[in-house]
Protein backbone atom coordinates (compact mmCIF):
# COMPACT_ATOMS: atom_id res chain seq x y z
CA UNK A 1 0.00 0.00 0.00
CA UNK A 2 3.08 2.41 0.96
CA UNK A 3 4.08 2.18 -2.44
CA UNK A 4 1.37 2.79 -4.44
CA UNK A 5 0.27 5.83 -2.00
CA UNK A 6 3.92 7.22 -2.48
CA UNK A 7 3.57 6.60 -6.61
CA UNK A 8 0.02 8.70 -6.25
CA UNK A 9 1.48 11.27 -4.73
CA UNK A 10 4.71 11.48 -6.48
CA UNK A 11 3.43 10.98 -10.08
CA UNK A 12 -0.13 13.02 -9.08
CA UNK A 13 -3.02 10.55 -9.14
CA UNK A 14 -4.10 11.20 -5.83
CA UNK A 15 -3.31 13.69 -2.58
CA UNK A 16 -4.10 14.45 0.90
CA UNK A 17 -7.21 16.67 0.40
CA UNK A 18 -5.91 20.82 2.16
CA UNK A 19 -2.70 18.77 2.61
CA UNK A 20 -1.10 22.24 3.21
CA UNK A 21 -3.50 23.02 6.01
CA UNK A 22 -2.45 19.53 7.97
CA UNK A 23 -4.46 17.34 5.46
CA UNK A 24 -8.62 16.48 5.95
CA UNK A 25 -9.39 13.28 7.41
CA UNK A 26 -11.38 10.92 4.87
CA UNK A 27 -11.07 13.62 1.91
CA UNK A 28 -8.60 13.39 -1.55
CA UNK A 29 -8.21 15.32 -4.50
CA UNK A 30 -7.56 13.86 -7.59
CA UNK A 31 -4.14 15.02 -9.57
CA UNK A 32 -3.84 15.61 -13.20
CA UNK A 33 -3.71 11.75 -14.00
CA UNK A 34 -5.95 10.91 -11.01
CA UNK A 35 -8.84 12.60 -12.81
CA UNK A 36 -7.88 11.46 -16.14
CA UNK A 37 -8.10 7.52 -15.03
CA UNK A 38 -11.32 8.09 -13.03
CA UNK A 39 -12.95 9.42 -16.04
CA UNK A 40 -11.61 6.59 -18.05
CA UNK A 41 -13.10 4.11 -15.65
CA UNK A 42 -16.26 6.24 -15.06
CA UNK A 43 -16.53 6.94 -18.87
CA UNK A 44 -16.19 2.99 -19.41
CA UNK A 45 -18.96 2.21 -16.58
CA UNK A 46 -21.44 4.35 -18.22
CA UNK A 47 -20.45 2.98 -21.91
CA UNK A 48 -21.17 -0.40 -20.50
CA UNK A 49 -23.94 0.22 -18.21
CA UNK A 50 -26.16 2.79 -20.18
CA UNK A 51 -25.09 3.44 -23.63
CA UNK A 52 -24.69 0.00 -24.66
CA UNK A 53 -27.92 -1.27 -23.50
CA UNK A 54 -31.37 -0.35 -24.80
CA UNK A 55 -33.22 -0.38 -21.86
CA UNK A 56 -30.84 1.92 -19.34
CA UNK A 57 -31.16 5.93 -19.55
CA UNK A 58 -28.96 7.95 -17.50
CA UNK A 59 -29.59 10.39 -14.52
CA UNK A 60 -27.81 12.83 -12.86
CA UNK A 61 -30.01 13.94 -9.73
CA UNK A 62 -29.18 16.79 -6.82
CA UNK A 63 -25.99 16.05 -4.49
CA UNK A 64 -28.48 17.92 -1.83
CA UNK A 65 -31.77 16.46 -0.68
CA UNK A 66 -34.55 17.69 1.79
CA UNK A 67 -35.39 16.02 4.87
CA UNK A 68 -38.91 14.69 3.52
CA UNK A 69 -36.92 12.85 1.54
CA UNK A 70 -34.45 11.21 3.57
CA UNK A 71 -36.90 10.67 6.53
CA UNK A 72 -39.18 8.64 3.84
CA UNK A 73 -35.88 6.34 2.74
CA UNK A 74 -35.18 5.54 6.01
CA UNK A 75 -31.77 7.22 6.17
CA UNK A 76 -32.29 9.93 9.14
CA UNK A 77 -33.68 7.54 11.41
CA UNK A 78 -31.82 4.24 10.52
CA UNK A 79 -28.21 5.10 8.17
CA UNK A 80 -26.00 4.93 11.07
CA UNK A 81 -22.97 2.89 12.21
CA UNK A 82 -22.51 1.52 15.82
CA UNK A 83 -19.72 3.92 17.10
CA UNK A 84 -17.63 3.44 20.26
CA UNK A 85 -15.71 6.40 22.14
CA UNK A 86 -12.73 6.17 24.15
CA UNK A 87 -13.07 8.65 27.16
CA UNK A 88 -9.67 9.18 27.68
CA UNK A 89 -8.38 10.02 23.79
CA UNK A 90 -11.86 10.94 22.66
CA UNK A 91 -11.06 8.64 19.83
CA UNK A 92 -13.57 7.04 18.10
CA UNK A 93 -14.20 3.58 16.74
CA UNK A 94 -16.58 1.68 14.56
CA UNK A 95 -18.20 -1.11 16.84
CA UNK A 96 -18.78 -3.22 14.14
CA UNK A 97 -14.83 -3.15 13.58
CA UNK A 98 -14.07 -4.29 17.24
CA UNK A 99 -13.45 -7.50 18.46
CA UNK A 100 -12.26 -8.68 21.36
CA UNK A 101 -10.96 -12.29 22.53
CA UNK A 102 -12.07 -13.17 26.48
CA UNK A 103 -10.05 -15.34 27.75
CA UNK A 104 -10.43 -16.72 31.81
CA UNK A 105 -7.35 -16.49 33.42
CA UNK A 106 -6.93 -17.72 37.00
CA UNK A 107 -10.34 -16.73 37.53
CA UNK A 108 -10.03 -13.54 35.84
CA UNK A 109 -10.84 -12.46 32.61
CA UNK A 110 -8.25 -10.68 30.30
CA UNK A 111 -9.85 -9.11 26.77
CA UNK A 112 -6.92 -8.69 24.11
CA UNK A 113 -8.95 -6.54 21.11
CA UNK A 114 -8.81 -6.46 17.47
CA UNK A 115 -9.99 -3.63 15.03
CA UNK A 116 -10.65 -5.73 12.01
CA UNK A 117 -11.51 -4.37 8.67
CA UNK A 118 -12.67 -7.37 7.10
CA UNK A 119 -13.51 -10.82 8.49
CA UNK A 120 -10.77 -12.20 6.50
CA UNK A 121 -8.00 -10.53 9.11
CA UNK A 122 -9.83 -12.50 11.77
CA UNK A 123 -6.58 -15.35 12.09
CA UNK A 124 -4.36 -12.80 12.24
CA UNK A 125 -6.14 -11.41 15.12
CA UNK A 126 -6.34 -14.49 16.87
CA UNK A 127 -2.39 -14.94 16.32
CA UNK A 128 -1.97 -11.33 17.97
CA UNK A 129 -4.02 -12.70 21.07
CA UNK A 130 -1.89 -15.77 21.13
CA UNK A 131 1.15 -14.05 21.22
CA UNK A 132 -0.17 -11.36 23.71
CA UNK A 133 -0.55 -14.38 26.29
CA UNK A 134 2.75 -15.83 25.69
CA UNK A 135 3.97 -12.94 26.32
CA UNK A 136 2.30 -12.48 29.78
CA UNK A 137 3.22 -16.00 30.57
CA UNK A 138 -0.06 -17.21 30.19
CA UNK A 139 -1.19 -20.37 27.95
CA UNK A 140 -4.49 -20.20 27.15
CA UNK A 141 -6.15 -23.60 25.40
CA UNK A 142 -5.62 -22.19 21.92
CA UNK A 143 -9.18 -22.96 21.24
CA UNK A 144 -10.55 -21.34 23.61
CA UNK A 145 -9.62 -18.23 22.10
CA UNK A 146 -12.03 -16.50 19.98
CA UNK A 147 -13.07 -13.32 18.56
CA UNK A 148 -16.19 -11.53 19.72
CA UNK A 149 -17.78 -8.14 18.31
CA UNK A 150 -17.49 -5.87 21.13
CA UNK A 151 -21.72 -5.07 20.74
CA UNK A 152 -21.69 -8.63 22.34
CA UNK A 153 -19.58 -7.38 25.38
CA UNK A 154 -21.07 -7.35 29.13
CA UNK A 155 -20.49 -4.63 30.97
CA UNK A 156 -17.86 -6.62 33.04
CA UNK A 157 -16.42 -7.57 29.59
CA UNK A 158 -16.12 -4.22 28.39
CA UNK A 159 -14.53 -2.70 32.01
CA UNK A 160 -11.77 -5.39 30.79
CA UNK A 161 -10.96 -4.17 27.45
CA UNK A 162 -8.03 -1.91 26.75
CA UNK A 163 -8.75 1.27 24.54
CA UNK A 164 -6.66 1.01 21.24
CA UNK A 165 -5.97 4.41 21.78
CA UNK A 166 -3.59 4.79 25.24
CA UNK A 167 -4.15 0.95 26.06
CA UNK A 168 -6.12 1.86 29.03
CA UNK A 169 -8.49 -0.36 30.42
CA UNK A 170 -11.97 0.34 30.67
CA UNK A 171 -11.48 3.51 28.92
CA UNK A 172 -14.46 2.46 25.90
CA UNK A 173 -17.82 3.05 26.34
CA UNK A 174 -20.68 0.89 25.49
CA UNK A 175 -21.71 1.16 21.37
CA UNK A 176 -24.18 3.40 20.11
CA UNK A 177 -25.64 4.65 17.05
CA UNK A 178 -23.66 7.76 15.18
CA UNK A 179 -25.46 8.57 11.52
CA UNK A 180 -23.49 9.02 9.13
CA UNK A 181 -25.40 11.49 6.87
CA UNK A 182 -23.92 15.36 6.68
CA UNK A 183 -26.96 17.78 7.23
CA UNK A 184 -27.01 21.07 5.98
CA UNK A 185 -29.54 23.81 5.84
CA UNK A 186 -31.29 25.35 3.03
CA UNK A 187 -31.91 29.15 2.25
CA UNK A 188 -31.84 31.94 4.99
CA UNK A 189 -34.15 30.97 7.37
CA UNK A 190 -32.93 28.25 9.76
CA UNK A 191 -36.00 26.34 11.20
CA UNK A 192 -36.54 22.82 10.64
CA UNK A 193 -38.13 23.28 7.62
CA UNK A 194 -34.34 24.48 5.80
CA UNK A 195 -33.42 20.79 7.05
CA UNK A 196 -31.15 19.27 3.95
CA UNK A 197 -29.05 16.26 3.43
CA UNK A 198 -26.13 15.85 1.49
CA UNK A 199 -26.85 12.51 -0.29
CA UNK A 200 -25.27 8.81 1.11
CA UNK A 201 -25.82 7.22 -2.19
CA UNK A 202 -26.95 8.55 -5.52
CA UNK A 203 -29.48 5.69 -5.35
CA UNK A 204 -32.96 7.67 -4.16
CA UNK A 205 -32.38 10.21 -6.50
CA UNK A 206 -33.22 7.60 -8.89
CA UNK A 207 -36.21 6.11 -7.47
CA UNK A 208 -37.80 10.02 -6.72
CA UNK A 209 -37.54 10.67 -10.46
CA UNK A 210 -38.98 6.80 -11.43
CA UNK A 211 -41.91 8.60 -12.39
CA UNK A 212 -40.59 11.57 -14.33
CA UNK A 213 -38.26 9.14 -16.42
CA UNK A 214 -41.05 6.48 -17.13
CA UNK A 215 -43.41 9.33 -18.47
CA UNK A 216 -40.71 11.09 -20.36
CA UNK A 217 -38.61 8.17 -22.30
CA UNK A 218 -41.45 5.42 -22.79
CA UNK A 219 -39.40 2.57 -21.19
CA UNK A 220 -41.04 -0.61 -21.02
CA UNK A 221 -40.12 -3.07 -17.91
CA UNK A 222 -37.29 -3.98 -17.58
CA UNK A 223 -36.04 -1.24 -17.37
CA UNK A 224 -32.58 0.52 -15.67
CA UNK A 225 -31.72 4.33 -14.93
CA UNK A 226 -28.05 4.93 -13.72
CA UNK A 227 -26.66 7.28 -12.52
CA UNK A 228 -22.84 8.31 -11.47
CA UNK A 229 -21.77 10.78 -8.54
CA UNK A 230 -20.68 11.91 -5.58
CA UNK A 231 -22.10 10.18 -2.36
CA UNK A 232 -21.06 11.64 1.18
CA UNK A 233 -20.65 9.70 4.36
CA UNK A 234 -19.23 10.77 7.52
CA UNK A 235 -17.17 7.72 8.27
CA UNK A 236 -16.64 7.20 12.05
CA UNK A 237 -13.04 5.85 10.76
CA UNK A 238 -12.03 6.61 7.23
CA UNK A 239 -9.16 4.69 6.63
CA UNK A 240 -6.94 3.10 3.76
CA UNK A 241 -6.42 5.30 1.59
CA UNK A 242 -9.34 5.99 -1.06
CA UNK A 243 -11.13 2.84 0.14
CA UNK A 244 -13.01 4.28 2.93
CA UNK A 245 -13.62 8.30 2.58
CA UNK A 246 -16.37 11.11 3.60
CA UNK A 247 -16.78 11.79 0.03
CA UNK A 248 -16.68 9.70 -2.72
CA UNK A 249 -18.60 9.04 -6.30
CA UNK A 250 -20.55 6.37 -6.85
CA UNK A 251 -21.77 4.30 -10.20
CA UNK A 252 -25.23 2.90 -9.39
CA UNK A 253 -27.67 1.26 -11.62
CA UNK A 254 -31.29 0.47 -10.38
CA UNK A 255 -32.31 -2.07 -12.82
CA UNK A 256 -36.57 -2.14 -12.31
CA UNK A 257 -38.40 -5.58 -12.65
CA UNK A 258 -41.67 -7.05 -12.94
CA UNK A 259 -42.42 -8.19 -9.32
CA UNK A 260 -43.63 -11.74 -11.25
CA UNK A 261 -40.18 -12.17 -12.72
CA UNK A 262 -37.81 -14.30 -11.87
CA UNK A 263 -35.41 -11.96 -9.42
CA UNK A 264 -32.98 -14.60 -8.17
CA UNK A 265 -31.96 -15.18 -11.79
CA UNK A 266 -31.86 -11.40 -12.84
CA UNK A 267 -29.99 -10.75 -9.89
CA UNK A 268 -27.54 -13.66 -10.67
CA UNK A 269 -27.07 -12.34 -14.21
CA UNK A 270 -25.90 -9.09 -13.12
CA UNK A 271 -23.34 -10.45 -10.68
CA UNK A 272 -21.61 -12.03 -13.30
CA UNK A 273 -21.99 -9.38 -15.80
CA UNK A 274 -20.35 -7.03 -13.21
CA UNK A 275 -17.58 -9.55 -12.61
CA UNK A 276 -17.07 -9.55 -16.47
CA UNK A 277 -17.13 -5.66 -16.48
CA UNK A 278 -14.21 -5.62 -14.21
CA UNK A 279 -12.25 -8.69 -15.60
CA UNK A 280 -12.52 -6.20 -18.69
CA UNK A 281 -10.74 -3.18 -17.21
CA UNK A 282 -7.90 -5.81 -16.45
CA UNK A 283 -8.80 -6.67 -12.96
CA UNK A 284 -7.89 -10.26 -12.65
CA UNK A 285 -9.54 -13.51 -11.42
CA UNK A 286 -6.90 -13.48 -8.46
CA UNK A 287 -8.02 -10.63 -7.32
CA UNK A 288 -12.03 -11.02 -7.61
CA UNK A 289 -14.44 -12.57 -5.31
CA UNK A 290 -17.90 -13.01 -4.57
CA UNK A 291 -19.28 -12.96 -1.05
CA UNK A 292 -23.37 -13.82 -0.62
CA UNK A 293 -24.75 -11.96 2.50
CA UNK A 294 -26.15 -14.61 4.71
CA UNK A 295 -30.01 -13.93 5.32
CA UNK A 296 -29.91 -13.28 8.62
CA UNK A 297 -27.55 -9.96 8.03
CA UNK A 298 -29.45 -8.33 5.02
CA UNK A 299 -30.96 -4.93 5.76
CA UNK A 300 -34.84 -5.30 6.47
CA UNK A 301 -35.61 -4.09 2.57
CA UNK A 302 -32.52 -6.64 0.85
CA UNK A 303 -34.22 -10.03 -0.32
CA UNK A 304 -30.22 -10.95 -1.50
CA UNK A 305 -27.19 -9.39 -1.52
CA UNK A 306 -23.77 -10.55 -3.13
CA UNK A 307 -21.07 -8.20 -3.28
CA UNK A 308 -17.75 -8.27 -5.74
CA UNK A 309 -14.83 -8.14 -3.34
CA UNK A 310 -11.39 -7.49 -3.78
CA UNK A 311 -8.12 -8.94 -2.50
CA UNK A 312 -6.41 -5.07 -1.72
CA UNK A 313 -2.90 -5.04 0.14
CA UNK A 314 -5.12 -4.33 3.43
CA UNK A 315 -7.29 -7.14 3.08
CA UNK A 316 -10.24 -8.95 0.99
CA UNK A 317 -13.17 -5.82 1.24
CA UNK A 318 -16.24 -4.91 -0.67
CA UNK A 319 -15.91 -3.42 -4.15
CA UNK A 320 -19.22 -3.46 -4.98
CA UNK A 321 -22.55 -4.52 -3.75
CA UNK A 322 -25.54 -6.39 -5.87
CA UNK A 323 -28.67 -6.02 -3.63
CA UNK A 324 -32.08 -7.01 -4.49
CA UNK A 325 -34.06 -4.41 -3.14
CA UNK A 326 -37.62 -5.80 -3.61
CA UNK A 327 -40.33 -2.69 -3.68
CA UNK A 328 -39.25 -1.27 -0.70
CA UNK A 329 -37.64 2.53 -2.18
CA UNK A 330 -40.41 2.93 -4.35
CA UNK A 331 -43.04 2.04 -1.83
CA UNK A 332 -41.59 4.43 0.88
CA UNK A 333 -41.64 7.60 -1.59
CA UNK A 334 -44.87 7.04 -2.50
CA UNK A 335 -46.05 6.54 1.32
CA UNK A 336 -44.39 9.39 2.21
CA UNK A 337 -45.42 11.69 -0.92
CA UNK A 338 -48.33 10.95 -1.44
CA UNK A 339 -47.45 10.42 -5.55
CA UNK A 340 -48.17 7.16 -7.04
CA UNK A 341 -45.20 5.48 -8.26
CA UNK A 342 -46.45 2.82 -10.28
CA UNK A 343 -46.38 1.25 -13.11
CA UNK A 344 -49.09 0.36 -15.52
CA UNK A 345 -49.18 -2.76 -18.14
CA UNK A 346 -52.12 -2.67 -19.75
CA UNK A 347 -55.00 -3.06 -16.96
CA UNK A 348 -52.13 -4.39 -14.44
CA UNK A 349 -50.49 -1.92 -12.44
CA UNK A 350 -47.94 -2.22 -9.69
CA UNK A 351 -44.56 -1.19 -8.37
CA UNK A 352 -41.92 -2.22 -9.80
CA UNK A 353 -38.82 -4.22 -7.61
CA UNK A 354 -35.38 -3.88 -7.81
CA UNK A 355 -31.85 -4.83 -8.37
CA UNK A 356 -29.35 -2.20 -7.58
CA UNK A 357 -25.61 -2.95 -8.72
CA UNK A 358 -23.71 0.13 -6.43
CA UNK A 359 -19.72 0.19 -7.33
CA UNK A 360 -17.64 2.91 -5.62
CA UNK A 361 -15.87 4.73 -8.30
CA UNK A 362 -12.42 5.28 -6.19
CA UNK A 363 -12.82 2.13 -4.89
CA UNK A 364 -12.32 0.71 -8.42
CA UNK A 365 -9.69 3.42 -8.89
CA UNK A 366 -7.66 1.59 -5.85
CA UNK A 367 -8.80 -1.74 -7.12
CA UNK A 368 -7.30 -0.66 -10.97
CA UNK A 369 -3.98 0.68 -9.21
CA UNK A 370 -3.25 -2.49 -6.74
CA UNK A 371 -4.01 -4.79 -9.69
CA UNK A 372 -1.96 -2.76 -12.11
CA UNK A 373 1.21 -2.16 -9.71
CA UNK A 374 4.60 -3.89 -10.54
CA UNK A 375 7.97 -4.10 -10.41
CA UNK A 376 10.65 -5.83 -12.42
CA UNK A 377 13.78 -5.69 -14.45
CA UNK A 378 14.35 -4.37 -18.04
CA UNK A 379 17.56 -4.57 -19.52
CA UNK A 380 19.17 -4.92 -16.05
CA UNK A 381 17.07 -1.66 -14.47
CA UNK A 382 15.13 -1.82 -12.47
CA UNK A 383 11.63 0.10 -12.86
CA UNK A 384 8.15 0.26 -11.25
CA UNK A 385 5.14 0.18 -13.85
CA UNK A 386 1.92 -0.01 -14.09
CA UNK A 387 0.12 -2.50 -15.99
CA UNK A 388 -3.15 -0.66 -16.39
CA UNK A 389 -5.41 -1.74 -19.12
CA UNK A 390 -4.85 0.59 -22.09
CA UNK A 391 -8.62 1.48 -22.10
CA UNK A 392 -8.20 3.18 -18.55
CA UNK A 393 -4.95 4.19 -18.74
CA UNK A 394 -4.51 8.16 -18.48
CA UNK A 395 -2.28 8.96 -21.00
CA UNK A 396 -2.76 6.23 -24.15
CA UNK A 397 0.59 7.29 -26.17
CA UNK A 398 3.71 9.32 -25.57
CA UNK A 399 6.03 10.48 -28.16
CA UNK A 400 9.19 11.25 -27.69
CA UNK A 401 12.44 12.98 -29.79
CA UNK A 402 15.75 10.56 -29.33
CA UNK A 403 17.71 13.55 -28.92
CA UNK A 404 16.65 16.66 -27.84
CA UNK A 405 19.16 19.13 -28.84
CA UNK A 406 18.53 18.66 -32.88
CA UNK A 407 15.28 20.94 -34.15
CA UNK A 408 14.90 18.33 -36.76
CA UNK A 409 13.53 15.53 -34.11
CA UNK A 410 11.92 17.84 -32.31
CA UNK A 411 9.94 19.55 -34.97
CA UNK A 412 8.77 16.19 -36.48
CA UNK A 413 8.06 15.10 -32.98
CA UNK A 414 5.70 18.23 -32.50
CA UNK A 415 4.47 17.58 -35.63
CA UNK A 416 3.42 13.37 -34.94
CA UNK A 417 2.18 14.66 -31.16
CA UNK A 418 0.02 17.70 -32.31
CA UNK A 419 -1.72 14.72 -34.51
CA UNK A 420 -2.15 12.25 -32.19
CA UNK A 421 -2.93 14.15 -29.32
CA UNK A 422 -6.44 15.00 -31.17
CA UNK A 423 -7.79 11.40 -30.57
CA UNK A 424 -6.11 10.54 -27.70
CA UNK A 425 -4.49 11.89 -24.19
CA UNK A 426 -0.83 11.71 -25.60
CA UNK A 427 2.32 13.90 -24.14
CA UNK A 428 5.73 15.21 -25.71
CA UNK A 429 8.58 14.83 -23.75
CA UNK A 430 11.60 15.64 -24.62
CA UNK A 431 13.53 15.76 -21.69
CA UNK A 432 16.85 13.17 -20.11
CA UNK A 433 17.62 9.85 -21.31
CA UNK A 434 15.49 7.92 -24.00
CA UNK A 435 15.29 5.19 -21.25
CA UNK A 436 14.82 7.50 -18.17
CA UNK A 437 11.83 9.08 -20.78
CA UNK A 438 10.39 5.25 -21.38
CA UNK A 439 10.58 4.48 -17.56
CA UNK A 440 8.60 7.83 -15.92
CA UNK A 441 5.97 6.43 -18.66
CA UNK A 442 5.93 2.83 -17.61
CA UNK A 443 5.18 4.15 -13.95
CA UNK A 444 2.16 5.84 -14.63
CA UNK A 445 0.75 3.10 -17.21
CA UNK A 446 1.31 4.63 -20.54
CA UNK A 447 0.88 1.74 -22.81
CA UNK A 448 2.87 3.02 -25.82
CA UNK A 449 5.87 5.36 -26.57
CA UNK A 450 6.50 6.37 -30.25
CA UNK A 451 10.42 8.19 -30.49
CA UNK A 452 11.32 9.54 -33.63
CA UNK A 453 14.67 9.05 -34.56
CA UNK A 454 17.20 9.89 -37.30
CA UNK A 455 15.79 7.16 -39.72
CA UNK A 456 12.21 8.91 -39.16
CA UNK A 457 13.76 11.82 -40.53
CA UNK A 458 15.44 9.65 -43.49
CA UNK A 459 12.27 7.39 -44.37
CA UNK A 460 9.09 8.32 -42.27
CA UNK A 461 9.67 5.73 -39.50
CA UNK A 462 9.08 5.86 -36.05
CA UNK A 463 9.29 3.23 -33.14
CA UNK A 464 6.88 1.91 -30.91
CA UNK A 465 7.57 0.61 -27.86
CA UNK A 466 5.40 -1.82 -25.99
CA UNK A 467 5.11 -0.76 -21.92
CA UNK A 468 5.04 -4.47 -20.53
CA UNK A 469 7.37 -6.05 -22.97
CA UNK A 470 9.34 -3.21 -23.29
CA UNK A 471 9.63 -4.61 -27.19
CA UNK A 472 9.78 -2.50 -30.51
CA UNK A 473 8.67 -2.05 -33.63
CA UNK A 474 9.25 -0.17 -36.61
CA UNK A 475 6.26 1.32 -38.64
CA UNK A 476 5.75 4.10 -40.76
CA UNK A 477 4.02 7.93 -39.83
CA UNK A 478 1.02 6.94 -41.94
CA UNK A 479 -0.27 3.73 -39.95
CA UNK A 480 0.83 4.76 -36.53
CA UNK A 481 -3.13 6.35 -35.87
CA UNK A 482 -4.76 3.21 -36.88
CA UNK A 483 -1.75 1.15 -35.35
CA UNK A 484 -2.52 3.06 -31.89
CA UNK A 485 -6.70 2.84 -32.61
CA UNK A 486 -6.19 -1.04 -32.60
CA UNK A 487 -4.19 -1.12 -29.21
CA UNK A 488 -6.04 1.62 -27.49
CA UNK A 489 -9.41 2.30 -27.95
CA UNK A 490 -12.81 0.85 -26.96
CA UNK A 491 -14.05 -1.94 -29.04
P1 LIG B 1 -19.01 -0.70 3.67
O1 LIG B 1 -19.68 -1.93 4.25
O2 LIG B 1 -17.62 -0.96 3.18
O3 LIG B 1 -19.14 0.51 4.53
P2 LIG B 1 -21.43 -0.33 2.28
O4 LIG B 1 -21.93 -1.74 2.18
O5 LIG B 1 -21.98 0.57 3.31
O6 LIG B 1 -19.83 -0.34 2.34
P3 LIG B 1 -22.92 0.55 0.05
O7 LIG B 1 -23.86 1.36 0.84
O8 LIG B 1 -23.38 -0.78 -0.48
O9 LIG B 1 -21.57 0.37 0.87
O10 LIG B 1 -22.35 1.46 -1.13
C1 LIG B 1 -22.09 0.95 -2.42
C2 LIG B 1 -20.64 1.12 -2.79
O11 LIG B 1 -20.19 2.45 -2.54
C3 LIG B 1 -19.68 0.23 -2.02
O12 LIG B 1 -19.60 -1.05 -2.57
C4 LIG B 1 -18.39 0.99 -2.16
O13 LIG B 1 -17.73 0.67 -3.38
C5 LIG B 1 -18.82 2.43 -2.19
N1 LIG B 1 -18.60 3.06 -0.88
C6 LIG B 1 -19.42 3.00 0.19
N2 LIG B 1 -18.91 3.70 1.22
C7 LIG B 1 -17.73 4.22 0.78
C8 LIG B 1 -16.73 5.05 1.37
N3 LIG B 1 -16.85 5.49 2.61
N4 LIG B 1 -15.64 5.39 0.62
C9 LIG B 1 -15.52 4.96 -0.65
N5 LIG B 1 -16.43 4.18 -1.25
C10 LIG B 1 -17.53 3.81 -0.57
Amino acid sequence: MDAIISLCKRRGFAFQSSEIYGGLGGFFDYGPLGCALKKNIKDFWWREMVQLRENVVGLDSSVIGGSKMWEASGHVAGFSDPMVDCRESGMRYRADQLFFSPVAISGKTICHLSILDSPQMEEDALAMARSLLKKRGESAAPDKLRLRPIAEATAEELRQIPSPATGTIGALTAPRAFNLMFRTSIGAVSDASATAYLRPETAQGIFVNFQNVLASSRLKLPFGIGQIGKAFRNEITPRNFLFRMREFEQMELEYFIDPDADWCRIHGEWVESRLAWYRSIGIGDKFLGKEVHAQEKLAHYARACTDITFRYPFGVCELEGIAARGDFDLRCHSAASGKALDYFDGDKHFMPHVIEPSAGVDRVFLAVLCAAYGEDEIGGERRTLLRLDPKIAPVKVAVLPLLKNRNDLLQLSREIFLKLRRRWNAVWDSSGAIGRRYRRMDEIGTPLAVTVDFESLENGSVTMRFRDSAEQVRLSIGELESAIGNLVDWK
